[in-house]
């Protein structure tokens, strides 16, 4: 029987990229003479993906399209191609051409050679990638790195290759907004890294503002770590700890009778441990909400249409 290497295509307003990239991925594969599919996963999109799509199966069979009924997140869109493709290995890839298509065949022969995942990091040649590393990644691997129990590399890409077995055991997760940059690494098995340029977008803007990046920071490291929790406890003995410095200044202004002044002091004081306070309450409230939305066990995101039987 022939190999079959499924390729999962997360998709949010990408009109004008859907045609470039299937095109380039089909001249990949006929090079390469493997079946493959390509699972377009069609996240909400508002301009005209989906019917970009359906030109695109027209002219391809091996083209196929998941559409959600709304926006679900970029993660939830790569869980769903995991859930519907049938390949004895996964390929994840932007569909802005970000992800350089010919590094495909070097993918599949290292997953040939024995590896489960075979992942990509980013190597700073051009301009554009020095400036993404310098501004958010290196921070983000290194705060990540230093809180939690899973090693990241910096630079790590959503650009990757998993065999069947760890697609199944990703499935199985069940995680509430799962962070598969920490969940590959975390699963285990025989696993190496390939480094790629990441090129301009082919077309259409970034869909991730400085807010989406927080957002999508606090999530990668409270979903792979308790840590945060520690600091409360952390600050608390340190501030314990400086109080009793200040009481020689309480017995001598006793002492002596001095009248203690001091109202702005005072007021710093309580300020700043106001928004201690309030930061440590934000951790907590952070994990809390995690309980609360894994207990609810919604579905992760919702079909609208799909041309997979
Ligand atoms: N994406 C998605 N859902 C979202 C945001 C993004 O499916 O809510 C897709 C997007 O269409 C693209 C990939 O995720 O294929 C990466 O997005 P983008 O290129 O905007 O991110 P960047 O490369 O700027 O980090
Ligand atoms: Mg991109």
């Amino acid at each position: 029987m022939n190999m079959l290497i499924s390729v999962i295509i997360p998709v949010f307003n990408e009109e004008l990229n859907i045609p470039i990239i299937s095109n380039s991925i089909a001249a990949v594969f006929e090079q390469l003479t493997l079946d493959y599919e390509i699972i377009f996963v069609n996240d909400g999109s508002t301009d005209n993906s989906l019917q970009a799509l359906k030109e695109a199966e027209k002219t391809n069979e091996n083209i196929y399209y998941i559409s959600f009924s709304r926006n679900f997140g970029k993660d939830n869109a790569l869980l769903a191609g995991f859930d519907f493709a049938k390949g004895d290995a996964v390929i994840t890839m932007d569909a802005d051409m970000q992800h350089p298509p010919e590094l495909i065949p070097k993918l599949i022969a290292l997953w040939q050679q024995g590896n489960a995942v075979v992942y990509t990091y980013r190597e700073d040649k051009n301009e554009y990638a020095k400036k993404i590393n310098q501004l958010s990644s290196t921070l983000f691997y290194r705060l990540i790195n230093h809180l939690s129990d899973v090693d990241l590399e910096d630079g790590i890409a959503d650009y990757r290759l998993l065999d069947k077995k760890v697609v199944a055991i990703l499935n199985n997760l069940h995680e509430d907004r799962p962070f598969f940059r920490g969940l590959v690494k975390w699963v285990g098995f025989q696993q190496t890294g390939i480094p790629y340029t990441p090129q301009a977008r082919a077309a259409g803007t970034t869909k991730y503002n400085h807010k989406a990046l927080v957002r999508l920071a606090l999530q990668g490291l409270t979903s792979f770590s308790v840590k945060p929790l520690n600091i409360a406890i952390y600050l608390g003995f340190s501030f314990s700890a400086l109080s009793i410095c200040y009481l020689p200044y309480v017995i001598y202004s006793l002492l002596y009778g001095k009248a203690i002044s001091g109202w702005a002091s005072t007021i710093v004081t309580i300020v700043f441990f106001g928004g201690l306070q309030l930061m440590i309450l934000g951790i907590m409230g952070i994990y809390l909400g995690k309980l609360f939305m894994q207990s609810k066990q919604r579905p992760k995101y919702i079909i609208d249409e799909m041309n997979i039987r």
